[in-house]
């Protein structure tokens, strides 16, 4: 029998949108905080923040990116695809993050769903999970985070999604309508 091939999604930014009503800049500030030292994400240390937090990953202020999750569902048909969800959330959010998936009725196209429940750093984690589980394929939208995972995992592609807009750099860039492409390579 031949190997089923296994694609691995990022979940915000990839499968799950951001909130429209939130400035783009407080959300930087949340969750990469600021940035400028590379590679490096803010953990949420007061409980407000944490709440803040919580509310802006409420199912109805996510709204689901329609062509991937198009995408997923009408290959999920295909058996020789697997799916799997890797995604850097910290523990905090896990019952945000399983009642997004529930609420949107995705769930049960990912063989396995990975959250950072140990809250490690998102990087780390995806290094760490990218390596177990060997994927063939993995998709992420952050674009420091798919330069660092290229320079330490092998035999797997990665790509960086982008739901728009063109960058600068020789990562591999997907847009909306475009995940069939890396299927035929
Ligand atoms: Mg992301």
């Amino acid at each position: 029998m031949k190997k089923r091939k296994k694609i691995a999604f990022d979940l915000d930014g990839v499968i799950i949108d951001k909130p429209p009503i939130i400035p783009k800049r407080l959300l930087e500030w949340l969750f990469c905080g600021g940035g400028k030292n590379g590679l490096h994400y803010r953990y949420p240390k007061t409980r407000l923040e944490r709440t803040i937090r919580k509310i802006s990953h409420y199912y109805l202020f996510r709204p689901p990116i329609k062509g991937n999750v198009e995408f997923i569902k009408k290959m999920a048909k295909d058996p020789s695809l697997e799916f799997y969800v890797i995604s850097g959330r910290y523990s905090f959010l896990e019952k945000e993050t399983k009642n997004w998936l529930e609420k949107n009725k995705i769930s049960k196209f990912f063989t396995q769903i990975f959250l950072n429940l140990n809250d490690e750093q998102p990087h780390l984690y995806k290094e760490k999970i990218l390596g177990n589980l060997k994927p063939d394929i993995f998709i992420d939208d952050d674009l420091l985070l798919v330069n660092f995972l290229t320079k330490k995992i092998n035999n797997c592609k990665i790509f960086c999604f982008l739901s728009s807009g063109k960058i600068r750099t020789k990562t591999r860039v997907l847009k909306e309508g475009q995940l069939i492409k890396i299927l035929e390579e």
